[in-house]
């Protein structure tokens, strides 16, 4: 589904992804581990275009999406992706949220979008909150409307940036069924995120990125409990 190769993006000098490659098989589940600023959410922005790379290539289902002249709008269509801190539009209802982007960018009817938020709502246990607004909701409960609305658009691949670290402990059960969830559905995901137990269970390759480089990857029991690369090791035992 994802091919991202030699990724080179700075900042002001400051090379924040530095040749990075990483690819993403169908309904496979990549977790981005590493310290913070080695670039996990860099390469999440970059992947959905919000970045301008400075070299390399990303492609989407065979397509070279990072070549000049692709209309980043019409990939985002193709891609969901949801934020640390949720997003929802204050003034908009939970099911305005969720319709807004079908209707609007995919011209869907009203009734169409609406049927279908309906139905991933109910999906998600918030059926009855369809007509509350934002600051009605508890944070896991905003979360989920958040990535409800991500797949309001049948995205080929959900973009997860440390969804959970804005929540309570107690919120944060929710949101990670509903991603387990999304994982039996066969869902292709790429997830940032600081939660080792979390990564270990529900991915299928972990990514260990240290200054915009993936520096190990594999399978979770595989970089998690046996790392090779001393710089893993010494981020995972600073870390448990
Ligand atoms: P965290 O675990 O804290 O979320 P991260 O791995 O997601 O970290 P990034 O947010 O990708 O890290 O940041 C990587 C580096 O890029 C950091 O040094 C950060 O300061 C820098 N950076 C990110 N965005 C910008 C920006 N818009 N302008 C300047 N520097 C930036
Ligand atoms: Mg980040």
């Amino acid at each position: 589904v994802l091919r991202c190769r030699g990724l080179r993006k700075e900042f002001g000098g400051q090379v924040v992804l530095d040749g990075l490659d990483l690819t993403v098989a169908e309904h496979q589940v990549v977790a981005l581990i590493g310290a913070s600023g080695s670039g996990k959410s860099t390469l999440l922005r970059c992947v959905n275009l919000l970045e301008e790379l400075h070299d390399g290539t990303i492609e989407l289902d065979g397509e070279e999406i990072s070549a000049p002249g692709i209309d980043p709008d019409k990939v985002r269509r193709r891609i969901g992706m949801v934020f640390q801190s949720y997003n929802l539009f204050p003034h908009l209802s939970v099911l305005d949220n969720v319709t807004l982007a079908p209707r609007r960018v995919h011209r869907r009817s009203r009734a169409e979008a609406e049927t279908r938020a309906r139905e991933l709502l109910d999906r998600v246990g918030l059926a009855a909150k369809a007509d509350a607004y934002p600051d009605r909701l508890s944070g896991g409960q905003q979360q989920r409307v958040a990535i409800v609305r991500a797949l309001a658009n049948s995205p080929r691949l959900l973009l997860l940036d440390e969804v959970t670290s804005a929540l309570d402990p107690e919120l944060v059960g929710e949101v990670l069924t509903m991603i387990r969830d999304l994982k039996a559905e066969g869902m292709t995901m790429v997830l940032a995120t600081h939660e080792m137990g979390f990564a270990r269970e529900v991915a299928d390759q972990v990514c260990f990125l240290d200054a915009g480089r993936v520096v190990e990857s594999g399978p979770p029991e595989q970089v998690l409990a046996h790392p090779t690369q001393p710089r893993t090791r010494q981020f995972l035992a600073r870390i448990i």
